[in-house]
């Protein structure tokens, strides 16, 4: 059971500018569900293991997935305790010097052990990553086949432990500045103009779930 403030444990707790660490939940869900790319982290073998992957949230879990032949995946499947950030950059902050400079961020860490899903729950969760990434896409591509389920590892981490923190607005002076431009770049994801498959006729409409993740993509939040 998870609730609107999380909880700080000795793991979680920011320690350097402890006033951008945010516990409002709803925070952390905005932060996974307008993200695209996760970094989970494990310990393999004595060794630290980074590798950005996909995902998705479903309430109060992060479902994750790959290749059963994913090293990384198959560790956390095992039961290996993993972290994963999502990061957002938002902005370059130019101060007048650049001890000062910064930039601007929303970012979520979260630590637990995975859980393997299967059967049906395995297809929901497959599912809900689609929609993350392809907003209604699975509807309109041919089903998985039963070996394409096979190889697929789909897990789920509970949200039961995770940070935030979040830096917004302009730069930070000291007293010492020389009048050099100060401000902020805004920095946002933006999608292109769609390349057409090789075999794919020019006739063929844009589909759904590109039209709104692109709609999705340019309405974004744009925190300042
Ligand atoms: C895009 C980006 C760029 C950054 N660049 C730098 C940089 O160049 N140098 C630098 O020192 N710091 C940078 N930071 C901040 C950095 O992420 C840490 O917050 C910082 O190093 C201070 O960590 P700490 O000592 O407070 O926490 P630590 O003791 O390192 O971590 C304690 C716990 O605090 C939580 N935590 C710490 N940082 C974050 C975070 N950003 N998001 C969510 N949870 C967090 C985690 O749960 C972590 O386990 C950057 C952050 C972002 C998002």
């Amino acid at each position: 059971m998870t609730t609107d403030l999380l909880p700080v444990t000795d793991r979680t707790q920011v320690h350097r500018l402890r006033d951008r660490q945010v516990r409002d939940r709803a925070m952390l869900n905005e932060i996974l569900d307008t993200g695209l790319v996760a970094h989970v982290a494990l310990c393999l073998g004595g060794e630290p293991v980074l590798i950005p992957v996909a995902y998705a949230r479903d309430g109060d879990r992060l479902l994750l997935h790959g290749s059963t032949g994913a090293g990384l995946l198959r560790a956390a499947a095992g039961g290996a305790p993993i972290a994963v950030a999502v990061t957002h950059i938002d902005g370059l902050v130019f101060a007048q010097s650049m001890f000062h400079s910064s930039m601007n961020y929303r970012s979520a860490v979260i630590f637990g052990t995975a859980q393997v899903l299967d059967g049906a729950d395995r297809l929901a969760a497959l599912h809900a990553l689609s929609d993350h990434l392809m907003p209604g896409r699975w509807d309109e591509v041919r089903q998985p086949t039963a070996r394409e389920l096979t190889a697929t590892l789909v897990l789920a981490l509970p949200l039961d432990e995770a940070s935030v923190k979040v830096r917004t607005g302009g730069p930070s002076e000291d007293g010492e500045e020389i009048g050099a431009w100060a401000g902020v770049l805004p920095l946002r994801l933006q999608t292109g103009e769609p390349i057409l498959a090789v075999g794919i006729s020019a006739d063929v409409e844009l589909p759904d779930s590109l039209l709104t993740l692109r709609r999705r993509l340019s309405t974004k939040r744009q925190p300042t």
